[in-house]
């Protein structure tokens, strides 16, 4: 439902909560963060419910965060609202985190692959397949960005999907089929939402990402490509908001 990324020097946990906390307005059953802790590890909290109380699991179970983090407030479509069904869902044996926003259609032939390489699902979501499936696309292909274009290629239905892996610090890959998907410009830091609300408190410089494009962003790099990886030209605008 909600969607927020971010790549930077500043307090992770705390730019994606605020993210998170401009997006409630569009109404949630769950909220979960992950990020990549100053460890080196995906970390991740999340719970159904408001938003309180994921701050609340953050308060107990503090994450000693580094630069790379997404979060997501979740409106269940497949699977009840719980804990385990909340976003981000984790492939790759734990080394990537994913969030997902709409409906996987084929997310039963998917499974079935999933089943197939032995992975254990601990959701009821069709958001867990597309996470699953990416970390044995990551493990074939070698790399997140790779992996993530052979995985979007493939899902049928409506997505903003966002994901990052642990061997790849600094980094969040995203994509966008009839789903919606903004970059927010920073300085030496540059955030993903679902729309601009995401990260308005943060900076203003937007880039409205097209239909069936990826984005990738870096602390200090932006890059936008079709789902075959050829680059595309993109231009930002100043988003119009009186903070
Ligand atoms: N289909 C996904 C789920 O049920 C994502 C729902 C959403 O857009 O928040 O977990």
């Amino acid at each position: 439902c909600g969607i927020v990324g971010y790549v930077g020097p500043n307090d992770t946990v705390d730019v994606l909560i605020s993210g998170l906390r401009r997006l409630e307005y569009r109404g949630y059953d769950s909220a979960g963060i992950a990020v990549l802790d100053s460890s080196g590890e995906v970390a991740v909290r999340k719970r159904s419910g408001k938003l309180v109380r994921l701050e609340e699991l953050l308060e107990a179970s503090p994450v000693a965060a580094g630069s790379t983090g997404i979060g997501h407030t979740r409106w269940a479509t497949h699977g009840g609202p719980t804990d385990q069904n909340a976003h981000p869902h984790l492939g790759d044996d734990g080394r990537l985190a994913l969030i997902h926003n709409g409906i996987v259609e084929n997310f039963a032939e998917l499974r079935s692959e999933v089943d197939a390489a032995g992975i254990e699902l601990l959701s009821e979501t069709d958001t867990e397949v597309v996470a699953a499936l990416l970390g044995i696309e990551v493990a074939r292909l070698g790399d997140l960005e790779t992996a993530f274009r052979s995985v979007v290629a493939r899902l049928e239905g409506t997505f903003t999907l966002l994901a990052m892996h642990r061997d790849e610090p600094g980094k969040v890959v995203s994509a966008r089929h009839h789903s919606p998907l903004v970059v927010g410009l920073g300085e030496g830091e540059n955030f993903l939402g679902s729309d601009v609300a995401a990260f308005v408190g943060f900076t203003q410089r937007a880039v409205a990402v097209d239909e069936d494009n990826i984005a990738i962003i870096t602390a200090d790099e932006v890059r936008i490509t079709d789902f075959a990886g050829n680059p595309v030209a993109f231009t930002e605008y100043e988003v119009a908001w009186d903070a």
